[in-house]
């Protein structure tokens, strides 16, 4: 087995739909190019099949030094048959330090597929991405054991180093386009080999009331919540402030909200203007889900919360009380 500093550039994989970069793509693009600078090595895109130019350049932004074109047959929609096999080979054939791979539907199940056949290690969910000058690996960092610990995962031995991430962990702050070199390969994988089939296409109908990821004010509501009795005057605060109504798991569990509104580790990530919440503890599983907000304001009745410690502004006192008035200072400011 070859030794790990025999391996070099760091890889991101550009999961798109033919029209459009799949949000998370870009993200990582950015947080590696971090990493590539860190560690001197080079940030490569992995783009399968055709992109539009604008979505190519928005790719590019990101200060890739390198763009790996690949066509063949197996990749007209996005199947871990094909795309499992395209990653192995192509690894074996350029050995990259490091692939990311957005954590989609799709992402998590090629990713661990081809780290599998490599073989190397594949890591996922990571919140923190930090390269060790030290011993050259990728420390991907994530809360663990409930939020009490954050874990440090890193692939010590094996190269590349396979890590799946979730979408908006990461920001898209592209650093400007520098001159990329480009490769072109051609792999067909055989299309009867390709175990699934898309029999039918149908767009996601979603509420845009679950729509939470880009909202820019948010009024999370946590366990302290009475229940869904309690809900309109919360509801009110998010209209007269132009935001949405996100939650904490545990209401989700009680069923008063929707999966799609649980902010944190296993939910949602957020970065909007505003986050109010309301009746929450402050557990680090819930807390990486708002970590980028500009402004953080909490309501709690227990002045020793933890989640005080992670607020702009917080507010001891009963939160609906609070929240009425809020919307009573609100309403008067504008009348
Ligand atoms: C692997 C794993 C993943 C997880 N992922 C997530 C996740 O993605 N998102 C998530 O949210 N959780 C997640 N959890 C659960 C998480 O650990 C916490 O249990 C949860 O976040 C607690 O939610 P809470 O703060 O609303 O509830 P609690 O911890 O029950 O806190 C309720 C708070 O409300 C306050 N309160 C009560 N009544 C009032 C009142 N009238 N006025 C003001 N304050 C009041 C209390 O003082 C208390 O601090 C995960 C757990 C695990 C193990």
């Amino acid at each position: 087995m070859k030794h790990k500093s025999e391996y070099k550039d760091m890889w991101v994989f550009i999961q798109h739909d033919g029209t459009a970069v799949e949000p998370v793509s870009l993200e990582l693009c950015c947080e590696t190019r971090k990493l590539c600078d860190a560690s001197g090595e080079e940030l490569v895109a992995v783009i399968v099949g055709k992109l539009p130019e604008a979505e190519l350049e928005k790719v590019l932004e990101c200060g890739v030094d390198k763009v790996i074109f690949v066509d063949g047959t197996g990749y007209e929609y996005l199947n871990c048959d094909a795309y499992a096999n395209l990653f192995t080979l192509l690894c074996r054939k350029y050995e990259p330090t490091a692939v990311m791979v957005g954590g989609t539907i799709f992402g998590r199940d090629f990713a661990p597929r081809f780290a599998c056949r490599l073989p190397t290690g594949c890591t996922s969910d990571a919140t923190e991405l930090v390269w060790d000058p030290k011993t050259t690996d990728i420390e991907f960092i994530e809360p663990a054991v409930g939020g009490k610990m954050m874990a440090v995962i890193t692939v010590p031995v094996m190269r590349p180093q396979v890590g799946t991430i979730r979408p908006g962990t990461f920001k898209y702050a592209p650093t400007g386009k520098k001159d990329y070199s480009v490769i072109h390969e051609t792999v067909d994988f055989p299309v009867e080999g390709i175990r699934t089939k898309i029999l039918d296409f149908k767009a996601d109908e979603m509420d845009e009331s679950l729509k939470i990821a880009d909202a820019e004010v948010i009024i999370c509501l946590g366990n302290g919540l009475k229940g869904a009795d309690a809900l309109p005057r919360y509801r009110k605060l998010a209209e007269l402030l132009g935001g949405k109504i996100a939650c904490t798991r545990p209401l989700f569990d009680r069923g008063v909200l929707p999966f799609k509104l649980v902010i944190g580790q296993s939910g949602v990530v957020v970065k909007p203007k505003i986050y109010i919440g309301f009746g929450i503890s402050g557990a680090v599983n819930h807390v990486t889900g708002f970590s980028d907000a500009d402004k953080v304001i909490v309501v709690n009745k227990d002045p020793d919360a933890a989640i005080f410690n992670y607020c702009d502004y917080g507010i001891v006192g009963d939160m609906d009380e609070v929240c009425e008035l809020m919307i009573e200072k609100i309403t008067a400011a504008r009348a």
